[in-house]
């Protein structure tokens, strides 16, 4: 009950706020519909080695085919979706799709990787080293094809046992990058304490051809530190020849933007990206 608190007390619960409270829970209704009938996709970024410039992997990025809004981009809809009682579910979908495409496309390139976001609700399931172990299983992916993705966010509000749960998935082979590195509040020591494989750097660092020297020294440091702990730098958002370059000149390791290659379908993907199949010897 919020009226008649007397003077002082601010009135809680606003007409507005009521009918916010309605529209979220029919965003949710609709996410719940749109996940039951098929209208998440995965689109696919490749991702460069930056010696020989040859697509290695990709990064699964989710997309809603929304029937009047056309395709929408997680930014419309993921916050909504962790929020919700479904993050779980969905991020298991995303896994379980991402490993059957990649073991799809080794067929026809046999060292293909895949790499795959994950959200805080996967950890809060509590079973997600069985999660993932099931995964490779049914699609018959080798534990280092697939690399998992986790955020600052993941870590830092973390209330259950992520680091038990990263240490046994880190266990089995599969790899684990830290997104969107050096952005956030995330402390360097991070990269120390958590069984990571690789940090990417945010694309806030883009436009390193013309950025300012201070930002230029902060990149070289990231790789540095990276390099001296035996991570690999995967370098987000190279959308120009000359951030490429200045990556190439510092030894990152990999590369995914724009200059590359948005994000896109199956089909796209394996005609813009995937090497041809190895030729038959023949007569
Ligand atoms: P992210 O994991 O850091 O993914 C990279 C984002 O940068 C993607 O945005 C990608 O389209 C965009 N990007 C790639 N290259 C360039 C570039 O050269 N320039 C610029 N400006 N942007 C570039 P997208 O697909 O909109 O995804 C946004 C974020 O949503 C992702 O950031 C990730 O945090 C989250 N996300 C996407 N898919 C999933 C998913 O399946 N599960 C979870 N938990 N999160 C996801
Ligand atoms: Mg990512
Ligand atoms: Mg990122
Ligand atoms: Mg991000």
């Amino acid at each position: 009950q919020a009226y008649g608190l007397g003077r002082g007390h601010v009135c809680l619960f606003m007409p507005q706020m009521r009918a916010q409270a309605v529209t979220r829970r029919q965003f949710q209704m609709e996410l719940r519909h749109a996940f039951v009938d098929g209208q998440f996709a995965l689109f696919y970024q490749p991702q460069i080695d930056m010696v020989d410039e040859r697509v290695t992997s990709a990064e699964a990025l989710i997309r809603w085919h929304h029937p009047v809004r056309g395709l929408l981009l997680p930014g419309a809809f993921l916050d909504a979706l962790e929020a919700g009682s479904l993050a779980g579910e969905v991020g298991n979908w995303v896994l379980d799709t991402a490993c059957a495409q990649a073991a799809k496309w080794r067929r026809q390139q046999p060292d293909f990787g895949i790499s795959v976001n994950l959200s805080a609700a996967q950890f809060k399931q509590g079973n997600l080293p069985a999660v993932v172990a099931a995964a490779l299983l049914r699609h018959d992916l080798p534990a280092d094809a697939l690399e998992l993705e986790i955020t600052e966010n993941i870590i830092l509000n973390d209330q259950s046992d992520i680091l038990e749960q990263l240490r046994a998935i880190r266990a089995t082979g599969v790899r684990l990058s830290f997104d969107d590195f050096g952005t956030g509040f995330a402390s360097l020591n991070l990269l120390s304490t958590y069984p990571i494989s690789a940090i990417k750097i945010d694309k806030g660092f883009t436009r390193l051809g013309q950025a300012s020297p201070r930002d230029q020294v902060v990149v070289e440091g990231l790789i540095a530190i990276a390099a001296g702990l035996g991570l690999e730098v995967i370098a987000e958002g190279i959308e120009d020849e000359a951030t490429l370059r200045f990556l190439q000149q510092r030894h990152c390791h990999k590369g995914q933007g724009y200059y590359f290659g948005r994000p896109c379908s199956i089909d796209e993907f394996a005609r813009l990206h995937l090497s041809s199949p190895p030729r038959q010897a023949n007569g």
